[in-house]
């Protein structure tokens, strides 16, 4: 039996539905502001243009949390990565997402660099950043074996992590619409009217769909200064910086256990070796100018750079294991996140230019927009049955084969292997379409089921005829990640 999704999904409203608070744009920022004020007894909505939510710059990253000491205490950003890290280990506990502390290092291959290495510890003890060491050429080489030999000294950081970022986005969504909230996607904001009398926002989108809302979030990401333009609020410019990667399959020898970066320069972190929270390694990236908010190309000349700087630093990384490559585009605003109220409009805040670290200092920006929100004029009234909560979700690849036997008897279907390389099996993609993802890529996000080392060769036909069965779709109206992203047409 299918199981419908949640009613707070794609709510099939009459006229126009109204809110206390809308929030524009559902990646990692939109997604905690959203369950932030789902513990609050309010009226919320998120809209997303896509056809599934983290399908910004939320989903093409480098999956770190951060340590707290590359950027001066100055910066709004800074301290909310370090108030975004501390929350970390609660919000794992509560809903689940993949999240491991497996430490940072900074690696010096030159004494010179160690100058820059020692500004960094220094930087982070100002902000807060626990348990920071500076450490010799043995230090570091016995927290990472991996290390090339060539190693100077460098700085460890234990309180940075990894993470899913689209698995955490999802988690956060999901908690939201457990508790109360709205989503709506494949709603894109076009058109916005301020009506003075009723002292609400009217939000119009592509299709002449609206809401109201007494408060709007504008967190587009990309798209944040174009939102901003149509409520007549602040000019600004957001420029979209590219980062390529190369990823590398699970059966790499060289998989390190942390996350290693070089010394930054003046213009970014540099291209590091990350290991994913789910057995993968990501090498890159790199930050350069992109030709649009939509260019996510990759070259072979910006990957051969790629894989040469990672190597300096881990130099047993080998072109065959490269299963893909991808990139993602930072929203660049300035040095730092802007997040205020507009002073042109009223009742709208922006939370622009959130690039790096915004996935780190996700939490703590949905704690600050709900007390400008407050500050606004928003009444907080707690819920008292607010559940921070989600049920543990099984996955095949974690489970003892006494678990996974288990669970076939209650259901046949955790017995049928969907994704060989990633271990996903049918139960886990019926799963994640009843939970609402019903492109090739939101599957992919939310099961793993395509990101292995086939990439998808084996088991993209299987999760077709799932999707099919499950939601009565055609072939033809299957996307890879919505819009005109169809990959079957005509006769079969
Ligand atoms: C290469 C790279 C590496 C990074 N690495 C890290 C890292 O390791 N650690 C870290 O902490 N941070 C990292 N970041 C930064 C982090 O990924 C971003 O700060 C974060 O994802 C921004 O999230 P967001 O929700 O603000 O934007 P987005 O995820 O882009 O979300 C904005 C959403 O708004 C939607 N939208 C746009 N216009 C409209 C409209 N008109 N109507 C409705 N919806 C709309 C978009 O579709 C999108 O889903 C990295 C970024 C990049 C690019």
């Amino acid at each position: 039996m299918v199981k419908t999704p949640s009613p707070c999904l794609n709510p099939s409203a009459q006229g126009t539905p109204s809110y206390d608070v809308v929030i524009i744009g559902c990646g990692v920022s939109g997604a905690n502001i959203a369950r932030r004020l789902s513990a609050y007894r309010l009226r919320v909505a998120v809209v997303e243009k896509a056809a599934d939510v983290s399908f910004g710059t939320s989903k093409a990253n480098s999956g770190i949390i951060h340590g707290g000491f590359h950027h001066p205490k100055k910066y709004l950003k800074s301290r909310l990565e370090i108030q975004g890290n501390w929350m970390f280990d609660r919000l794992h506990q509560e809903l689940g997402f993949p999240f491991k502390r497996c430490g940072i290092i900074v690696a010096a291959l030159h004494e010179d660099e160690m100058k820059a290495v020692e500004h960094l510890y220094w930087q982070g003890r100002e902000n807060g950043a626990l348990g920071l060491e500076l450490c010799s050429r043995e230090r570091l080489l016995s927290l990472e074996p991996q290390l090339s030999p060539e190693v100077v000294g460098g700085l460890y950081a234990p309180a940075g992590g990894i993470i899913e970022p689209y698995r955490f986005v999802f988690a956060l969504v999901e908690s939201a619409l457990t508790n109360g909230v709205h989503l709506y996607t494949n709603w894109k904001v076009v058109d916005a009217h301020w009506n003075t009398e009723k002292k609400e926002w009217r939000l119009v989108n592509q299709e002449g769909g609206s809401l109201s809302a007494r408060f709007v979030v504008n967190a587009a990401g990309l798209y944040a200064d174009e939102v901003s333009r149509l409520f007549g609020a602040e000019e600004y410019i957001i420029t979209p910086r590219k980062g390529e990667y190369f990823l590398l399959d699970r059966l790499t020898p060289v998989r390190p256990e942390r996350v290693v970066f070089p010394v930054p320069s003046a213009l970014s972190k540099g291209m590091l070796v990350i290991p994913t929270v789910e057995g993968t390694v990501l090498v890159g990236p790199t930050a350069d100018p992109a030709l649009s908010k939509e260019d996510v190309a990759t070259t072979a000349e910006h990957l051969d750079i790629i894989l040469e700087a990672g190597k300096r630093l881990v130099p047993g990384l080998n072109r065959n294991d490269v299963i893909t490559t991808f990139a993602g585009l930072r929203p660049v605003l300035g040095e730092d996140f802007y997040i205020e109220p507009s002073t042109k409009v009223p009742s709208l805040i922006h939370v622009a230019g959130i690039q790096s670290p915004g996935l780190t200092a996700s939490p703590a920006i949905g704690e600050y927009v709900k007390d400008l929100l407050k500050a606004a004029g928003l009444e907080l009234t707690e819920k008292p049955d607010w559940n921070p909560c989600l049920p543990p979700r099984p996955q095949a690849r974690n489970l003892s084969p006494y678990e996974w036997d288990d669970l076939v008897q209650n259901d046949p279907a955790w017995g049928h292997l969907v994704c060989r390389c990633e271990t996903v099996t049918e139960a886990e993609i019926v799963e994640a379409i009843r939970q609402g993802h019903t492109t090739l890529d939101g599957i992919k996000y939310f099961t793993r089921a395509q990101m292995g080392r086939c990439q998808g060769a084996f088991c993209t036909y299987k999760i077709i005829k799932i999707l099919m069965r499950e939601t009565g779709m055609s072939y033809e109206e299957i996307t890879k990640h919505g819009e005109t992203s169809q990959i079957l047409r005509g006769a079969l």
